[in-house]
């Protein structure tokens, strides 16, 4: 039986532990091998220090019972040469040497313990016993701290090398770990984070939702809230798992908050209560260990993706579908509280010249700096949005009145009135906005879209650069839009335009001088259309040219034979339509046209608005003189209604003025108005220019006009426009009567 030991509670089994005996006396050596080898031990035996020694680096012993005083070669000196060997066994020494110092120098060596010869078995048995179960003790320790060690290690490595920010915080909420990621990622060093609160690290504008976050494990500093709360729960983990996304700071030169998705988890301890007695199972609350994940690029990916799913990128204005969804909210906020809203259609006059001229990349950048200049015009709630090409909307969810749409769409032409530059070019380019009111144009997203469009389409077709609302004399609806326009397409295959002629009188003959060619459509169930019914669709669709193309061919055919028929003088004056005026071919192709139909052009008057020439002053004085120098002469249409700016008139070749009818109809209400015809006339002949005054339908306009020194006219008075075989049977007659 082995002697009891005192490490009982955690014996080791030390059977098979390997034990080795010196002593320089070979009696004492077999009489304690067979005592141990009978307690099962492993023993060798050596006889002397030196012997000792041998063994020792050979084998691998648990203990080592030795002598102390052997000849040349001590026990004291075997005990040296462990260490110096890093021999890692129990000793006990078992000598005959009983002297204090030889004891304690033995005990200093670290010697287990110490027997005097003779021995007792049991007493040596015992010691043995001890010392063995020490050792192996020892060794187990050893080993599992070398395990610990290892395993920490790797935990460490592990998360140090894990893809996210891995934290711990206390119960306050401070740092008391977090691992190197936060270094890389966010700049911070570890040392600066440990015991510094969590907000430290979070973007201002996050507070309050990471306090949301964290709110189950920080300590709010009601201790017993937190102690009902878990109780609450049986003693179970009530605390959830939380991920929240969070804008966390960043140290360094790029200072701009990151995006990371956290999760946090409560640590709760074990179940301990005041002096180790179980607690009811109440567990408590010791802080908070998380993970943090960069998910800055997924997130700007994601905004990216949404930006683009709803903004044009070139101006980053709303797009089509962001201004439909705000349009139907204002509707129903509209509906809702009997309010008015307006949507305006901008298209951009000269876009297309610019871009055809001067490029797409200057074509983009206008239309990036018109962007800029319609955003300053508009109220907070406004939505400006580029619907596609040169065309902008505009929702006005809040006005009070028409007024309101009114004034905003002045602006808004106004602005875009500014010259632009791009590089080194200085280019106008003008708006035409058409309006839709909420409800009067439509109460549908549709309805005030397309409407607002139509609108837009009659200032085109008026001249351009203006703004008008939507009214029901406009409201043809899509679908008799649809069937005007292939009625339109038909009328030029099946010859069911025609042109009228009015007749243009010398003042002071009656002589007719000259004829304006006007367009008519005679409908094969309409009857006779007149032109502002269908010109501003035609605009629209680009049908214009062709009908254009149309009416210039026959005028210059019909009038032709006139002139060839000894009317050599008599003019023919033509309307141009802005979008004709304005394309890049437009003198080169009407020069070639006149060549082909073999028309003089000093006989061709061609009238133009005043719109159409200020939109693009420059360009509009190269093409204007290029006509001029082959000899055609140019009108300008409408006068007084538009710009009525005097300044561009002695810069281009203009021959005549045709004084808008509005003014002339004037005449006998008011004094007032007269007026305005008198300056225009007085001006004309300050700048020798030729005025036709237009409209004129009453003796009293012709005498006021005539007494005004104003040389052509045209009206009612003389005759409407009428076909071509009438025409000509009037200018062979003679207007009889007019200038007398
Ligand atoms: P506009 O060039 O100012 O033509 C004069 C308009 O006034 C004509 O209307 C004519 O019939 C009308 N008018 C003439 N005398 C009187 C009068 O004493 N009293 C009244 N109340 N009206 C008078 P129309 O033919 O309906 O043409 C309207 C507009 O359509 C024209 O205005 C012109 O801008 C445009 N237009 C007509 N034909 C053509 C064309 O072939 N091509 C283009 N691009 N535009 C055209
Ligand atoms: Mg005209
Ligand atoms: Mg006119």
């Amino acid at each position: 039986m082995k002697a009891e030991n005192r490490y009982n509670s955690t014996a080791i089994n030390t059977n098979k532990a390997r034990l080795l005996i010196v002593d320089d006396e070979q009696r004492l050596l077999s009489s304690l091998k067979e005592l141990l080898m009978a307690n099962n031990y492993q023993v060798d035996t050596a006889l002397g220090g030196k012997n000792a020694c041998l063994y020792l680096l050979k084998q691998q012993y648990d203990l080592v019972l030795l002598d102390l005083r052997m000849g040349d070669f001590s026990g004291h000196r075997v005990m040296d040469f462990m260490s110096e060997h890093e021999i890692d066994a129990a000793t006990i020494v078992v000598s005959g040497e009983s002297s204090f110092t030889a004891v304690s120098k033995a005990l200093r060596r670290g010697a287990y313990d110490y027997l005097r010869k003779p021995y007792i078995p049991d007493e040596l048995l015992a010691t043995v016993e001890n010392a063995l179960q020490k050792k192996l003790l020892e060794k187990a320790h050893n080993a599992m701290q070398v395990r610990l060690k290892k395993s920490e290690e790797l935990h460490r490595y592990i998360v140090n090398s894990s893809p996210d920010i891995v934290f711990m915080l206390d119960r306050e909420g401070r740092f008391t770990f977090v691992n190197n990621k936060i270094e890389s990622v966010l700049g911070y060093t570890k040392r600066a984070l440990i015991g510094a609160h969590y907000k430290t690290i979070v973007d201002e504008k996050d507070y309050e939702r990471a306090s949301y976050a964290f709110k189950d494990s920080i300590y709010s500093g009601n201790e017993n809230a937190l102690k009902h709360s878990a109780t609450e729960n049986g003693g179970q983990s009530s605390k959830a798992t939380r991920t929240i996304e969070l804008h966390l700071k960043t140290q360094g030169d790029d200072c701009t908050p990151r995006y990371f998705e956290i999760t946090v988890f409560p640590i709760e301890s074990s179940t301990v209560g005041l002096k180790g007695t179980p607690n009811k199972g109440l567990k408590k609350l010791i802080g908070t260990y998380g993970t943090a994940r960069d998910i800055t690029e997924r997130k700007e990916a994601e905004e990216f993706i949404n930006f683009q799913a709803y903004h044009d990128l070139l101006t980053r204005l709303p797009n089509r579908a962001l201004f439909k969804d705000r349009l139907n909210l204002a509707i129903t906020h509209a509906k809702r509280n009997t309010q008015h809203l307006a949507v305006m259609f901008l298209d951009l006059d000269r876009f297309k010249v610019v871009n055809d001229t001067l490029g797409h990349a200057m074509g983009d950048r206008l239309l990036q700096s018109v962007s800029i200049r319609l955003e300053n015009c508009l109220r907070e709630g406004d939505t400006l949005s580029r619907f596609g090409g040169d065309e902008f909307t505009l929702l006005l969810p809040d006005i009070s009145s028409k007024e309101d749409a009114r004034k905003i769409a002045r602006k808004v032409i106004n602005v875009l009135k500014e010259p632009f530059m791009l590089g080194e070019h200085e280019v106008f380019v003008g708006v035409s906005v058409g309006i839709a009111m909420y409800q009067e144009a439509g109460s549908t997203v549709e309805q005030l879209i397309q409407n607002a469009d139509i609108a837009m389409y009659h200032v085109k077709g008026r001249g351009k650069d203006g703004y008008q609302f939507f009214s029901d004399e406009m409201n043809v609806t899509s679908s008799n839009r649809l069937k005007t326009e292939r009625d339109m397409r038909n009328a030029l295959e099946n010859n069911e335009f025609r042109v009228y002629y009015q007749p243009q009188i010398n003042a002071a003959t009656g002589d007719i001088i000259g004829v304006e060619a006007l367009i008519r459509w005679h409908h094969p169930e309409k009857g006779i259309i007149y032109p502002s019914d269908f010109l501003p669709l035609a605009e629209e669709t680009k049908l214009i040219f062709e009908i254009s193309e149309w009416v210039l061919k026959t005028a210059c055919y019909e009038v032709k034979q006139w002139i060839e028929a000894g009317h050599h003088d008599i003019r023919l004056a033509v309307n141009f339509s802005p979008s004709q005026v304005e394309h890049p071919r437009f003198v080169n192709l009407l020069l070639s046209q006149l060549e082909a139909y073999n028309f003089p052009p000093e006989n061709l008057e061609i009238e133009l608005t005043e719109n159409v020439i200020m939109n693009d002053l420059e360009h509009m004085i190269q093409k204007l003189s290029k006509l001029s120098d082959s000899g055609i002469r140019i009108a300008i249409d409408d006068f007084g209604t538009g710009y009525s700016s005097l300044n561009y008139l002695h810069k281009l070749p203009i021959n005549t003025l045709k004084v808008d009818q509005s003014f002339v109809h004037d005449i006998q209400n008011s004094e007032n108005e007269a007026c305005i015809v008198d300056a225009i006339i007085a001006m004309a002949h300050g700048l020798k220019l030729n005025i036709v005054a237009e409209g004129v339908e009453t003796t009293r306009q012709l005498n006021y006009l005539k007494s005004l020194g104003c040389h052509e006219l045209q009206g009612f008075f003389f005759g409407k426009a009428r076909p071509a075989d009438e025409t000509i049977q009037l200018i062979n007659r003679g207007i009889q009567s007019v200038a007398s």
